[in-house]
């Protein structure tokens, strides 16, 4: 889960890193009052948006009048900001941060990502920030320092110091960037988050390290334990398909093709796609409804699945082993019956019940497409689709 710059200045802050103050705007004029009530005779606007690259999208602005504030803020309330990382789509600007504007002498890359490979937290930094980490990675390697975090160590403070010499940091500006790098290691391992981004953590023109920007995203599968984190959810960013999903607890994810996709277990649901693809098509999103799934389960499921206008055909593909295929076969009539369903539906299925299950949907006299392996049910997906060109 993903949360606004703003709250995660916040978070930061409480673990002690620096950041320019501000405060939040829902309005223009509301906007203007920050930047009187900030002082000074500069102030950052910027929009609050879950994405990166929005200075280059124009959704950052320095502005030197109070009125610049809030013509500027006007400019992007109820606006769709389109960055590179948004899609063509964009998303929609509801709050807006003005905060007093920093003298930046350097601008520096820090990251705290989870590593896969060593299983670890891994830090990223470079003395070159202000561009996105993919170019960094391409225009900048040399600069790219990575270190990785012992859980049962935590970040060490040498570690932290040595860090900082890598990045050309000396004098005060070494305590400085020590006390930054534990703060966002604790708040990163405090809160289950998966993800820790400044960029730019700036050198001001006085040598203080200030936290321009900042970034967290969260591990879902904690939130339950960390409901102060779960309550800074914005659905207003989120893909529309993917909110409905989670709050019936289905791990979904939608993606751009045009076969939907019901299936039990990640693994069955990442192969189903790759026949998917293996048969010529494209799945409209990946979708594991878990194990023990109840008919009126199955019947959210399609619910969600058909939230997604571009569906044109659906698949169940269900290995039952804590699940029930005749609970499945109910679930699929239910949807057929309660959610009018006029559009194709293949279901495949196979384990606990199978039989009991088959019978049901043969003896519903729904057009229910039947197949007996997953290679044979992508074909059918494929070759139910309205654009399919029919066999002469
Ligand atoms: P992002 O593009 O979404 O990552 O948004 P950022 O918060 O990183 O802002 C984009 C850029 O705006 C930064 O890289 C800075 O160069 C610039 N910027 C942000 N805040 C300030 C500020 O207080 N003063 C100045 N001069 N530039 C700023
Ligand atoms: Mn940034």
């Amino acid at each position: 889960m993903d949360i606004h710059e703003y709250q995660a200045k916040e978070i930061l802050a409480g673990f002690g890193v620096p950041v320019p103050r501000g405060g939040l705007a829902y309005s223009p004029e509301q906007a203007g009052y920050r930047a009187r009530e900030l002082g000074g005779d500069a102030w950052v606007v910027k929009a609050q948006i879950h994405s990166g690259g929005r200075g280059e999208a124009g959704g950052v602005k320095l502005c030197r009048s109070e009125e610049e504030v809030r013509d500027y803020a006007a400019s992007l309330f109820g606006k769709s900001l389109v960055t590179k990382q948004t899609g063509a789509a964009g998303k929609d600007v509801y709050r807006v941060w003005v905060e007093g504007a920093s003298d930046i002498r350097q601008e520096l890359y820090l990251g705290f990502v989870l590593d896969r490979k060593t299983e670890r937290i891994m830090i990223v930094a470079s003395g070159h920030g202000g561009m996105e980490i993919e170019d960094l990675a391409e225009e900048d390697p040399e600069s790219l320092r990575r270190m990785v975090i012992d859980p049962a160590v935590g970040l060490a403070e040498y570690q932290a110091r040595e860090l900082a010499f890598q990045l050309g940091l000396s004098g005060g500006q070494i305590a400085q960037m020590v006390g930054i790098l534990r703060a966002c290691y604790r708040a990163y391992r405090d809160l289950d988050a998966m993800m820790v981004e400044i960029n730019p953590l700036v050198i001001t023109g006085t040598g203080e390290l200030v936290a321009l920007d900042a970034k967290m995203s969260f591990d879902t599968n904690a939130l339950y334990r960390r409901p102060d984190v779960a309550a800074l959810r914005d659905p207003s960013q989120e893909d529309a398909r993917e909110s409905v999903a989670a709050d019936n607890g289905l791990a979904y994810v939608g993606l751009d093709g045009d076969i939907g996709c019901i299936i039990n277990g990640a693994g069955l649901a990442m192969a189903t796609m790759d026949m998917i693809k293996l048969a010529g098509g494209e799945p409209a999103n990946f979708l594991d409804i878990g194990g023990g799934a109840s008919p009126e389960r199955v019947c959210t499921a399609f619910r969600t699945v058909l939230s997604d206008p571009n569906v044109s055909v659906v698949l169940v593909n269900i290995f039952a082993g804590i699940n029930r295929c005749d609970w499945i076969a109910e679930g699929v009539i239910k949807a057929y019956r309660e959610l009018g369903l006029s559009l194709p539906v293949v279901v495949r299925l196979a384990g606990t019940n199978v039989e009991a299950g088959r019978k049901l949907l043969n003896a519903s006299g729904l057009p229910i497409v039947a197949a007996d392996t997953l290679a044979e049910a992508a074909d059918a997906a494929v070759a139910a689709r309205p654009d399919t060109p029919k066999a002469a």
